[in-house]
């Protein structure tokens, strides 16, 4: 099942639904996203159906109580940075408000000169720490703040800098979350292009270790890290400038797309 939550023209409440082929069916029983999550209920929707084309994506868990992002977890990623590989996950925290609709413009920080993308698989918890499903995401990241600052949390953290979804793929619809190709694409030029199967960490490793000290609830992320290919590691090193497209596809979950505002 896709999971959803999207507004109507006109409307500012948001509803939630099943995404079907070029179709979203808003549940009837009016429950969101993260309650589904959190009941691992999967019971078809049954609501009203509109084209995909007319609703406005928002983000499936608007405020997800918990965004963890997982560093240097792809070899060649890694290596481009000039970092030993890992011996654990590397763990730090994007803010619950850096959650942003899958299509919406990403301001970059007046502070900020050095934006980058990384595209990501999103692991997508549900009840008792099992994972409910995936998404794809970007960990907009100010290499500049990264760089110069000791902790992370403003350089990965700020204002709509997780932009996700474009919906939850429930994990009954994913056959091998470690056999994913991995896409991304700066106005229409490829830059990232890789599987999830080069993961150093895979995610029964990340969510036990995340585990071992802290309760992980529904709708918690874990953006599990991203591949080579980020624009601080190109040669010249090339960054997100206004106007600029940022595209993420992964096989079987979908697309997002986001301009630089
Ligand atoms: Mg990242």
């Amino acid at each position: 099942m896709k999971l959803a939550t999207f507004l109507l023209p006109g409307a500012d409440a948001p509803l939630a639904g099943e995404v079907r082929g070029d179709t979203v069916v808003a549940f009837d029983d009016g429950t969101t996203v993260l309650d589904r999550l959190a009941s691992g209920d999967r019971t078809p929707a049954t609501g009203a159906e509109h084209p995909l084309a007319d609703v406005r994506l928002l983000a499936p868990v608007p405020r997800p109580r918990a965004i963890f992002g997982i560093g240097l977890n792809y070899a060649a990623h890694a290596r481009e940075t000039g970092k030993e590989l890992p011996e654990q996950p590397i763990v730090f925290m994007k803010l619950p408000s850096s959650a942003a609709a899958p299509g919406d413009d990403v301001p970059c920080p007046a502070v900020v000169r050095r934006l980058d993308y990384e595209g990501e698989l999103a692991v997508v918890m549900g009840s008792r720490g099992e994972v409910a499903g995936y998404a794809v995401a970007d960990d907009v990241s100010a290499r500049d703040l990264q760089k110069r600052e000791l902790q992370w949390t403003r350089a990965k953290g700020f204002d709509n800098s997780c932009p996700y979804g474009p919906w939850i793929t429930t994990a009954d619809e994913v056959d091998d979350p470690h056999r994913l190709a991995l896409r991304t694409w700066v106005n229409g030029e490829l830059r990232q292009d890789s599987s999830t199967s080069d993961l150093i960490f895979g995610i029964p490793a990340i969510v036990s270790f995340l585990g071992e000290t802290c309760t992980l609830e529904p709708g918690d992320l874990i953006l599990t890290g991203t591949p080579s290919g980020v624009g601080q590691a190109l040669d010249p090193p090339q960054f997100l400038e206004s106007g600029d497209v940022v595209r993420i596809e992964i096989e079987a979950l979908g697309a997002i797309e986001h301009r630089i505002a």
